[in-house]
């Protein structure tokens, strides 16, 4: 049903330009309308109405990195042994856990990740999904989950040889057979654990399908000291000289240890990095830096939640005194997930994505201290309603689409045998 937002105070994503307005969606798929107020139907019985008074309205966040697979991790026991860095954090909890998942976890984890995207004002996820013993259809499972939902979304499969080729084979199958019907990447784990013909064949499905990689870059230093190791490069170095460079479409994750050659080989390149600042502090990885790198930045929140408030707001923070970052610019990499679906004309991110605020200062909130007030004052419970795809899928914080305590329910039952099942 279509939604008519009244008197509501929209705020611009592009310019941060305020107007009173009153909007009305699903006239044209993709597009706003804005009305007057004698123009206002006088038959509202075919709108959802929403009184925006007082309220700020702006477009929706897109989430620039994601894993919903490990949605059920959440308050999880401590793991068979206490990594003692990067690699072990992966070996023992990641890797642990996306092998134990089956079908139906997945399922549940993508619907509960859904939920509470859609609640802290996310409508688009750009997730990174692996499931080595369900690799087999685990993406249309995810994307399923996320249309109930409301959720436009980009997926890939992480490939990787970690488990040996046959896996490394089933991930490049999984990610075919998706890309064949749905927009997605071609997704690769980390350079660490691909090797030269799994990377080769990554690499010639994505000029195939005319779509970019998206994968985890120098998040630990031994990603590079393996890199160097096995091949005498760098990992920039290495991913250049297969082509996955050269895409607007490519997403490189994280980037913390880098050296100035891969900083100018990424300048240079046409492609996004995306910076996950709670992620690198929990798994004490380093602090992202983003000055040279242009600005081609944006921010993701690596499944640590679904939160871009709480994203945006942690790469400000980490990133004083060490990057550039300011309120604006900490604004800036939020928007440009939504920059780069819009350049690269990926479906389901138009301007009929809306969040309504329910956000009422002490002080004074114009389009120049905007993204002062998005860092400092505002935060996920002002998101009240939220619109996607011109149709209203969270009203008054409660979720439209789905059951969602029916959905809790059997979360909670595949959380407790994924957890079993990782002790065995
Ligand atoms: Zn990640």
């Amino acid at each position: 049903m279509p939604v008519l937002l009244k008197n509501a105070t929209f705020v611009d994503w592009k310019t941060l330009e305020f107007r009173s307005v009153n909007i009305l969606t699903g006239q044209n798929e993709g597009r706003l309308q804005f009305i007057e107020e004698n123009e206002i139907p006088d038959d509202q019985s075919t709108l959802e109405v929403l009184d925006c008074t007082g309220k700020l309205v702006t477009k929706s966040f897109a989430n620039g990195h994601h894993h919903a697979y490990s949605a059920l991790s959440c308050g999880m026991g401590a793991p068979k042994k206490e990594p003692a860095n990067f690699a072990e954090t992966l070996t023992y909890i990641w890797w642990t856990l996306d092998k134990c998942l089956d079908s139906e976890m997945i399922e549940y984890s993508a619907l509960v990740t859904a939920i509470a995207c859609a609640r802290a004002g996310s409508t688009f996820v750009i997730d990174h999904h692996a499931s080595p013993s369900a690799i087999n259809g685990s993406l249309e499972t995810i994307a399923r989950a996320f249309d109930k939902v409301g959720l436009s979304h980009l997926l890939c499969y992480e490939i990787s040889d970690r488990d040996g080729s046959e896996k490394a084979f089933e991930g490049l199958m999984e990610t075919e057979s998706y890309i064949k019907h749905r927009q997605g990447l071609i997704g690769l784990h980390a350079s660490f654990t691909i090797g030269k013909e799994t990377l080769k064949r990554a690499a010639l499905l994505m000029i195939k399908h005319e779509t970019g990689a998206h994968i985890h870059v120098a998040e630990d230093l031994h990603d590079q000291d393996d890199c160097i190791r096995k091949y005498g490069k760098r990992v920039v170095e290495r991913l250049e000289s297969y082509g996955i460079l050269g895409s607007s479409k490519t997403i490189l994750a994280h980037c913390l240890h880098l050296d100035s050659e891969e900083v100018d080989l990424i300048r240079n390149s046409p492609c996004w990095i995306v910076q996950n600042a709670e992620s690198n502090m929990n798994n004490n990885v380093g602090r992202f830096n983003g000055k040279q790198l242009g600005t081609r930045i944006m921010t993701g929140t690596d499944g640590m939640n679904s939160d871009m408030f709480q994203s945006s707001r942690a790469a400000f923070l980490s990133g004083r005194g060490s990057d550039l970052i300011s309120c604006s610019s900490a604004y800036d990499r939020l928007r440009n997930a939504n920059n780069y679906l819009k350049e690269n004309k990926f479906a389901g991110d138009g301007e009929d994505n809306l969040i309504v605020l329910d956000y009422k200062p002490p002080t004074e909130i114009n389009s120049n201290n905007f993204a002062g007030h998005f860092i400092f004052g505002m935060n996920s419970t002002h998101v009240q309603h939220v619109i996607s795809k011109g149709k209203l899928i969270v009203r008054d914080r409660e979720i439209l689409t789905v059951d969602e305590a029916e959905i809790m329910k059997e979360a909670k039952r595949c959380a407790s045998l994924l957890w079993k099942k990782m002790q065995a």
